[in-house]
């Protein structure tokens, strides 16, 4: 169960839009109970009219079939009392006695006696009696009247003695009810003649005249044997009841029922009710057609009531279920817009938080998530810039490290290498001179080994501070060339000058009176062999150096704490 309600609401409603489900949500819950409701009233109401209309017509046909009965029978028993009163007998005697004057007067004895018996009847307009041979026994009747009504009597159907009631042309149209009897000689039980009661429809008609079922029903009496209209409540004029209504009628008589409700659609296309019932002795019903579209036109109208109640719902659910679903997307769509700009790195973006409901709620969150996001990414920044400026602090370091000496602080020898090649061309370039000292330290073992080698290192510092002054000139490069040897580069400089150089260096350093006891002059002093020439393309620096290498040579070799000026002939001493 569990299983079917996740895959009803998380597989199946989460592939229809939101909307879409509250839409279909609003018109479930508002209308169905209303249709179903409406529909169920309206069924209930038109079945519970189509009964009371069925029981009542019912009702009505069969009462009125009961006085129709009872005024046919009146007639029929004027009719019997007539055929058998002495009166009649006796003159049908002489009507067929070989006298002819009695037979003459036998007719109008006839017709008197048939005035006497209805005369008073103002609904029998006709009367007449047949003879054996179905001729009218009435000198002064009209001769096509005569022979209609001696057709009727041919057309009748085995009498036996019983009444027969038909309907009848009486001429120009007008349709009339005709009863016909047989009349025997009480005597023989030989026959006699014929009956001929014409009956005004209008008799018959008073007996429903006065009723009206309501919902346009219209009460007649159908002859089954040919489907004609004998009485009507309306006036429509003769004629035949509806093809369906017959069919309707002949299955029910088939059933041998005698009253019935039968359903038809007629002529008109229109669906009828009809309660239907037999008149007893006769081929006659009592109809009462009602069309059923009028019978159900007072439900009709509440369930049109219900249906526009319920289109008036749908609209209104509509409307609301469409402000509702862009309360929904609306916010939504910005909230997406919104996280798409951060994603593509807007982080000081925010969603317009309004409102309290779940969608708001994911706002404020994502909000906070940006916030701490565009936080994270601030630090981040700070923290890379630090690092990147610590980095750079400590390339710079690096490079200063590989280019200088770790002791002293002056360029090393790798620095030296490329800036003595450098300054070679350019001065070979501009055709300035050169000029290189090289200084080494006198007796420096001696004082390491009196001193120590610690204030031997702060001997080499102390020394290089020293060189790195007196050489002023940005083109200047002090270097440590090894152990407790310097070199020092100095472009455009002529020897005179380079020598006066190396001896104010020389000077310097004895100045600083470092005591070195185990040295002749009492204090550290340092020897400068002098390179100073003018370079050319061809000049390598290994010959600059081998000229400072061997004028330091000399500058040893003849006492110490000097200055030799070399050349290149001087390697050869
Ligand atoms: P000379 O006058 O002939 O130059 O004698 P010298 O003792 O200076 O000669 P030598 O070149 O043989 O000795 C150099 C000494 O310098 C050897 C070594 O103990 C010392 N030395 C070299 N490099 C350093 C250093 O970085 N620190 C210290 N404390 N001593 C060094
Ligand atoms: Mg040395
Ligand atoms: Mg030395």
């Amino acid at each position: 169960m569990r299983k079917r309600l996740d895959f009803l609401s998380l597989n199946f409603l989460r592939k229809i839009e939101i909307r879409y489900r509250l839409i279909n949500c609003f018109i479930l819950v508002s209308l169905l109970p209303l249709l179903i409701s409406g529909l169920l009233a309206y069924g209930e109401t038109s079945s519970a009219t189509q009964e009371k209309v069925r029981v009542y017509s019912m009702q009505v046909v069969k009462q009125i079939s009961q006085n129709l009965l009872l005024r046919m029978e009146k007639i029929e028993d004027t009719s019997e009392e007539l055929a058998l009163s002495d009166r009649l007998q006796n003159l049908l005697t002489d009507y067929y006695g070989s006298d002819e004057a009695a037979s003459a007067q036998a007719r109008s004895g006839i017709s008197k006696v048939l005035l006497d018996s209805y005369g008073s009847f103002p609904y029998v307009n006709q009367k007449y009696i047949l003879d054996r041979k179905r001729q009218v026994i009435d000198p002064q009747i009209f001769a096509p009247l005569a022979n209609s009504v001696a057709r009727l009597a041919e057309e009748a159907p085995d009498l036996n003695g019983r009444p027969w009631w038909t309907l009848y042309n009486a001429g120009h149209g007008q349709r009339s009810l005709a009863m016909l009897r047989e009349i025997r000689f009480t005597g023989n039980n030989r026959s006699a003649g014929l009956l001929f009661v014409g009956v005004r429809p209008s008799y018959f008609f008073r007996i429903f005249e006065g009723i009206d079922l309501g919902y346009d029903s219209s009460i007649f009496i159908v002859d089954a044997n040919d489907g004609a209209i004998v009485v009507q409540n309306r006036e429509t004029g003769p004629g035949n009841a509806d093809p369906a209504l017959q069919q309707g009628i002949a299955a029910s008589l088939a059933q041998k029922r005698d009253a019935d409700f039968i359903a038809y659609t007629g002529a008109d296309k229109m669906p009828y009710y009809a309660a239907i019932a037999r008149v007893p002795h006769t081929s006659w019903l009592v109809v009462s057609a009602t069309p059923s579209d009028k019978l159900n036109a007072d439900t009709r109208s509440v369930r049109n009531k219900i249906l526009g109640i319920g289109l008036l719902c749908f609209a209104v659910s509509l409307l609301l279920s469409a402000i509702i679903a862009r309360s929904i997307t609306q916010p939504l769509k910005r909230l997406v817009m919104v996280m798409k700009e951060t994603e593509s790195g807007n982080s000081r973006i925010r969603v317009e938080q309004a409102g309290s409901d779940e969608i708001a709620v994911l706002a404020r969150k994502f909000n906070e998530m940006a916030s701490k996001l565009h936080q994270n990414k601030e630090q981040l920044e700070d923290q890379v810039a630090v690092r990147t400026r610590e980095l750079e602090r400590a390339n710079r370091k690096l490079e200063a490290l590989s280019a200088t000496d770790g002791l002293t602080g002056v360029a090393n020898r790798r620095r030296f290498d490329e800036a003595l090649a450098t300054e070679l061309r350019r001065a070979a370039r501009s055709n300035k001179p050169l000029a290189l000292l090289m200084l080494d330290v006198d007796y420096f073992k001696k004082y390491n080994d009196r001193y120590g080698h610690q204030a031997g290192d702060e001997c080499l510092r102390i020394v290089a501070r020293v060189l790195q002054k007196s050489s002023r000139r940005a083109t200047d490069l002090v270097a440590r060339y090894g152990g407790e040897e310097f070199i020092i580069v100095v472009a455009e400089s002529d020897p005179g000058g380079a020598i006066q150089q190396a001896e104010n260096i020389c000077d310097a350093i004895f100045e600083l009176k470092i005591p070195h006891a185990d040295s002749p002059f009492g204090y550290i002093t340092a020897s400068i062999g002098v390179a100073a020439l003018q370079p050319d393309d061809h000049t390598a620096p290994e010959r600059v150096l081998r000229i400072a290498d061997q004028a330091l040579y000399h500058a040893k070799y003849q006492g110490r704490n000097r200055v030799v000026l070399g050349s290149d002939t001087v390697h050869t001493l």
